[in-house]
C-alpha cells in the first residue's frame, strides 16, 4: 500500500482542502503517514498570503534536493501552487507535480499519470464555475466538522492574493450544505464551522432566495447538531440579520471574526475594503445590541502603504473603543501581483514590526482585563483535548475562548467530544483556566 505525508500551512480553508486530499488519497489506496521521511508521496499544501508562508513552503522543497527525495514523489498543493506552480517545477526540480485548489477533483488522474511515468504533471487551471464536491472527507476531528459554504473571493482588497489563487466567488447548492450538515450529525459531529473568504455573500445558485441568514437558520436547525460557527465575515456585507440569526437560534455560537484591518478610513479606502471606520463601529453596535453576549475577533494589517503615525493611533483608538475579544494582527507583506505594490508611502520593514509590537500589547491588556472579569463565571466549553503536563482538559467556549479546566476524575473522565460546564477560576491574556462544575451536558 503506497503512502502519503501530507502538511499544511495558512488558514482554516486550506486545513479543510487538506481533509478533502487525505480523503481522495484514502479512496486511492494511500495509507497516510506521520513524517515524510516514510512517506512514498510528500505533499505540501501553502499558503501565500503572506510572504513569510510562501517562504516556509519553498524551505521545505529545499530538503529535498540534490537526490534527496530518493524516489518519492514531491508534490504542492494550494494557493502556492496555484500561483506559482510553473516558477516551482522551473526551479525546484525535485517537485513532481504541482496542483492548485482548482484541480483538487483530478488528483486521481494526476496520481495515475505519475504513476505511468510522466515526470512531471501540472494542475493549475483557473477555478471556473463548479465548486467541489466530494463525499471523500477525512476530518482531522471526531467531533467538529468544516464545511465549505463559498470558495473563492470576489473582493479586491488592495493587498490580498486570494481572488488570484482562488479565483471568483462560488456558492456550494444549500441542499448540499444541508445533506452534509445532517450526515455529519449522524456521523456523531456536534459543531459545524460554515467556511468561505465571505460568508455573509453566500447565495444558493439553486434557490436564489437562500441567503446567508436563511441558510444559517437552516444549519443552525439541524437535528443533532449542538455547536454552529461560520467564518469569515465582511464587515461589508455584514447585516443585522446575522445578530437577530443568533439571538433566534440557541445552536450559532456567540462568536463573530469580523475583521477590521484598519481603525482609519483613509487606509481603509486605500486597501479597497469598501466600508469606513464608523461603518465598522456601527456593525459592532448591532452586535452588542444583541440579547446574547457576542464575542468579537478581529484581524488587523499594520504598515499598510501610506498608514501615518495618525492612521495608526487611529487602529490603537478602535481597539480601545471596540475591545476585541481576541485579534490576529500581521505585519504588511508585499504580495505579487496586488494593487498595493503600485501605492506611495511604503512603512520601514522595522517600523511594521514597531507597529505591531504596540498593537499587540494594547491588545494584551485588552484581553487581560476582558478576562479577569471572568473569574467566578461558569462557562458551557467543548472539550478538544487533554494536557498530560498540566492534567487539564482543553476546553473551548461558545465565544470561541479556549478554557482550560480540571475535573475530578482527571484524564479517566475521558470528557473528549464532550460538551462541559466549568467554572473560571484564573485568567491570563489568551487563556482562562477553571474546573469542571455539575454533571455532562
Ligand atoms: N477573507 C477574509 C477577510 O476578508 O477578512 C480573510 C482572508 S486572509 C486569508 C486572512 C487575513 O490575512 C486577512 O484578514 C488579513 O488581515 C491578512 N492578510 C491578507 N493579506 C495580507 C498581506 N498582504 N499582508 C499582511 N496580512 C495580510
Ligand atoms: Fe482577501 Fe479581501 Fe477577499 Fe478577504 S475579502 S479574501 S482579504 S480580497
Amino acid at each position: 500500500m503506497p503512502s502519503f505525508y501530507l502538511e499544511t500551512f495558512g488558514c482554516q480553508m486550506n486545513e479543510h482542502d487538506s481533509e478533502q486530499v487525505a480523503g481522495l488519497l484514502a479512496a486511492q489506496g494511500y495509507r497516510r503517514v506521520a513524517t515524510p521521511q516514510e512517506a512514498d508521496l510528500v505533499l505540501y499544501n501553502t499558503c501565500s498570503v503572506r510572504e513569510k508562508a510562501e517562504r516556509k513552503a519553498f524551505s521545505r522543497l529545499s530538503e529535498w534536493r540534490r537526490g534527496r527525495a530518493d524516489g518519492k514523489v514531491i508534490g504542492v498543493l494550494g494557493c502556492m501552487a496555484q500561483r506559482r506552480g510553473e516558477e516551482i517545477l522551473g526551479r525546484e526540480p525535485q517537485v513532481r507535480f504541482v496542483c492548485g485548489p482548482a484541480s483538487y477533483r483530478r488528483l486521481p488522474e494526476f496520481l495515475a499519470r505519475l504513476e505511468a511515468g510522466e515526470r512531471r504533471v501540472a494542475g493549475l487551471e483557473a477555478a471556473d464555475g463548479e465548486t467541489f464536491e466530494t463525499p471523500l472527507i477525512q476530518r482531522d476531528s471526531p467531533f467538529r466538522a468544516y464545511v465549505t459554504i463559498v470558495e473563492g473571493c470576489d473582493k479586491s482588497c488592495a493587498y490580498c492574493v486570494v481572488p488570484s489563487a482562488r479565483g471568483r466567488e462560488r456558492s456550494r447548492a444549500s441542499e448540499a450544505i444541508l445533506a452534509e450538515a445532517r450526515q455529519l450529525a449522524a456521523e456523531g459531529y456536534t459543531e459545524v464551522q460554515l467556511l468561505g473568504q465571505n460568508v455573509n455573500c453566500y447565495r444558493d445558485p439553486a434557490a436564489p432566495g437562500c441567503d446567508f441568514v436563511a441558510l444559517l437558520g437552516r444549519v443552525a436547525e439541524t437535528p443533532g447538531l449542538r455547536q454552529v460557527r461560520f467564518t469569515t465575515s465582511h464587515p461589508r456585507d455584514f447585516t443585522p440579520g446575522i445578530v437577530a440569526a443568533i439571538d433566534a437560534h440557541p445552536t450559532l455560537a456567540n462568536h463573530i471574526h469580523l475583521p477590521v484591518q484598519s481603525g482609519s478610513t483613509r487606509v481603509l479606502e486605500r486597501m479597497q475594503r469598501l466600508y469606513t471606520r464608523e461603518e465598522y463601529l456601527e456593525r459592532i453596535a448591532w452586535i452588542r445590541a444583541a440579547r446574547r453576549q457576542i464575542a468579537i475577533s478581529t484581524d488587523v494589517i499594520v504598515g499598510f502603504p501610506g498608514e501615518t503615525e495618525a492612521d495608526f493611533e487611529q487602529t490603537l483608538r478602535l481597539l480601545e473603543e471596540v475591545r476585541f475579544d481576541s485579534m490576529f494582527s500581521f505585519k504588511y507583506s508585499p504580495r505579487p501581483g496586488t494593487a498595493a505594490l503600485a501605492l506611495d508611502g511604503q512603512v520601514p520593514e522595522q517600523e511594521r514590526g514597531r507597529r505591531l509590537v504596540l498593537l499587540q500589547g494594547l491588545q494584551r491588556e485588552i484581553q487581560t482585563r476582558r478576562h479577569a472579569a471572568l473569574v467566578g463565571t461558569v462557562h458551557e466549553a467543548l472539550v478538544e483535548g487533554f494536557n498530560p503536563a498540566t492534567g487539564q482538559w482543553i476546553g473551548r467556549t461558545s465565544q470561541n475562548r479556549v478554557l482550560n479546566f480540571t475535573s475530578p476524575g482527571g484524564r479517566a473522565d475521558n470528557l473528549l467530544g464532550r460538551y462541559v460546564e466549568a467554572r473560571v477560576t484564573r485568567a491570563g491574556p489568551n487563556s482562562l483556566a477553571g474546573e469542571r462544575v455539575g454533571n455532562l451536558l
